[in-house]
C-alpha cells in the first residue's frame, strides 16, 4: 500500500480539478498583477487587469513568460513574496546563457517535497526505502529536490551527490539501496563503474531508478534496466516552476503524471504559440497556482511534449505529459532539415555492438552542413577485424539516414573514448555556432 500519496487531489474529478484550478489561477493573477511590476507592466501593455481572469479557459489571454524575461529582472524582479518570507534559493543549470534564481517560501518547498513524494509513491517506493540520491547537491533543484521529496515520503535517504563514481557503487552495494536518483546519462556511467570494481547487477538491490533533468528515450530506459536490474522512472521538473517534479511517472509508464494542483500545463504550437489540444506536439507551457515565492504565468518551457487527458490505469485523473521528444531549442537544422538528437540516440540504442555513448558533431565545411557521429563500440566488437567495424560503421549511418533523411558519417570510436557526464549530458557540438 502506498503510504503517501493524496488521493483527494490526484484522483480529483477532472471538472472539480478545473474548478479548483480556476480558483487558484484567479488568485495567483491578482497576486503577481499587485506584487510583481514585472507581470503588472505585461499584462498592461497587453490590456487586461486580473478581473479579466475568470478561469483557466482565460488563460490565453495572459502574456507568456520566457527565460530571457526572467535574465531581465535577475535575480529577484520576479519574486512575488517578500525576502523575510524566501527561505531557499535555488538555481538552474545554466546550460543556455546567464543562469536564473528561484525563491521559494516555506509553503513552496513543502508543496515541492510533497510533488516528489507523490512521485515516488506512484512507483512504489515507502518509508522501508533506502534513496541513494545522486542528483548534484546545490543551487541545482536535483538533488535538494529527490532528497525533500523522500525525505517526505520518509525513506531512508542517501545524500551523495554527484561524482566519485566508483565509491558511489561501493555505497549503493554496501548499503543496499533499492532507489536510485540521478540523470540517466549517469546512471549508465554508474552501471559501467559497475563491472570497474568488479560486481554485478545482483550484487545490488536496486528497484526503481528514478531519472530526469536531461531527454532520454525509451531505447535508454530498456538499456539502463537492463544494466542496472531495475525498474526506471522519468521525472521532470524546471528550476522556474518548481524543480524536479512537477511531472513523474506512476508505476504504469503511460506518461508523467502532471501535479494539476499546484501547475496547468499547456500545449503550444512553437511557431506561432496558438494553444494546441490534447493529443498534439508541441511546446510546453506551465503557469503555477500555488507558487508563492516566484509565481510564473504561462512559463514558455521550450521542452516538446504531447498531454493526455484521459485516467490513467493507475487510477490518477491527472493530465499526464510524453516523455521530452527534446527541446526547441536542441533542434539542430542540419542541411534544412530539423534533427533532434533523440532520433540519433534510438538509432544507436538499436545496435548491439555500440554502447549508448555517443557525440555529436555538426559543422559547416564548403558552404555545407556536415553531420559526424562519434559513438563507442563494446569490448567484443572493439577487437573485431576493421573490415567488421567498417562494415557496422556503414550500416548504422544508413540507418541514421533512413531516420532523419540525409547523410551522416558514423566514426566508431574505443571503448570509454567519450566523456562521461555526471549532470546533465552534452551530445552535440555545433562547431557552426563558434562561427557567428
Ligand atoms: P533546470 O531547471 O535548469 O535544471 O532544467 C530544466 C530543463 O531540464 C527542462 O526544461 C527540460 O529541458 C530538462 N528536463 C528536466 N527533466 C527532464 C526530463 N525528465 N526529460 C527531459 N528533459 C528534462
Ligand atoms: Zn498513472
Amino acid at each position: 500500500m502506498p503510504n503517501y500519496w493524496n488521493e483527494a487531489m490526484e484522483c480529483m474529478d477532472p471538472e472539480e480539478m478545473r474548478k479548483l484550478q480556476d480558483e487558484r489561477l484567479m488568485q495567483t493573477v491578482k497576486r503577481v498583477y499587485e506584487n510583481v511590476p514585472f507581470y503588472r507592466k505585461r499584462m498592461d501593455e497587453a490590456g487586461i487587469t486580473p478581473e479579466d481572469i475568470h478561469g483557466v479557459e482565460d488563460l490565453p489571454k495572459l502574456p507568456f513568460t520566457t527565460k530571457a524575461d526572467l535574465r531581465d529582472y535577475y535575480p529577484f524582479g520576479t519574486f512575488a513574496a517578500p525576502m523575510e518570507d524566501i527561505v531557499r534559493i535555488q538555481a538552474s543549470s545554466g546550460t543556455t546563457g546567464k543562469q536564473i534564481i528561484a525563491g521559494y517560501t516555506q509553503n513552496d518547498i513543502d508543496n515541492w517535497d510533497e510533488c516528489v513524494a507523490r512521485g515516488l509513491t506512484s512507483i512504489g517506493v515507502t518509508r522501508k526505502d533506502k534513496v541513494h540520491v545522486s542528483y548534484g547537491y546545490g543551487l541545482f533543484t536535483g538533488g535538494l529536490g529527490a532528497h525533500g521529496g523522500a525525505s517526505k515520503v520518509g525513506a531512508a535517504v542517501v545524500p551523495a551527490s554527484v561524482g566519485n563514481t566508483k565509491r558511489q557503487m561501493t555505497l549503493l552495494h554496501d548499503l543496499q539501496s533499492t532507489t536510485l536518483c540521478c540523470t540517466p546519462s549517469y546512471a549508465l556511467h554508474l552501471a559501467e563503474a559497475l563491472q570497474e570494481v568488479g560486481l554485478t547487477k545482483e550484487d545490488l538491490n536496486l528497484q526503481y531508478g528514478v531519472f530526469g533533468a536531461e531527454p532520454w528515450t525509451e531505447a535508454m530506459r530498456t538499456e539502463i534496466e537492463n544494466k542496472l536490474g531495475l525498474k526506471a522512472y522519468d521525472i521532470y521538473g524546471l528550476t522556474e516552476v518548481l524543480g524536479p517534479g512537477v511531472s513523474m511517472e506512476c508505476s504504469e509508464k503511460q506518461g508523467m503524471h502532471i501535479q494539476a494542483d499546484h501547475f496547468i500545463a499547456e500545449i503550444v504550437d512553437p511557431d506561432t504559440f496558438e494553444p494546441l489540444p490534447a493529443g498534439q506536439e508541441g511546446e510546453l507551457v506551465f503557469t503555477t497556482i500555488t507558487k508563492e515565492g516566484m509565481p510564473m504565468i504561462r512559463y514558455r518551457t521550450k521542452d516538446l511534449t504531447v498531454l493526455h487527458t484521459e485516467r490513467c490505469a493507475c487510477g490518477r485523473t491527472s493530465p499526464r505529459m510524453e516523455k521530452i521528444r527534446a527541446r526547441t531549442d536542441d533542434m539542430l537544422i542540419i542541411r534544412g532539415v530539423n534533427v533532434f538528437p533523440s532520433q540519433i540516440e534510438s538509432v544507436i540504442l538499436r545496435h548491439a555492438e555500440v554502447e549508448p555513448h555517443y557525440m555529436i558533431y555538426v559543422d559547416r565545411v564548403d558552404n555545407t552542413d556536415t553531420l559526424e557521429i562519434h559513438i563507442e563500440v563494446n569490448e567484443t566488437t572493439f577487437s573485431d577485424q576493421v573490415k567488421k567495424l567498417e562494415d557496422l560503421a556503414r550500416e548504422i549511418s544508413a540507418d541514421i539516414q533512413s531516420v532523419l533523411g540525409i547523410k551522416a558519417a558514423v566514426l566508431l570510436v574505443e571503448p570509454r573514448s567519450i566523456q562521461r557526464s555526471e549532470g546533465k549530458a552534452v551530445r552535440v557540438i555545433d562547431k557552426r555556432k563558434l562561427y557567428k
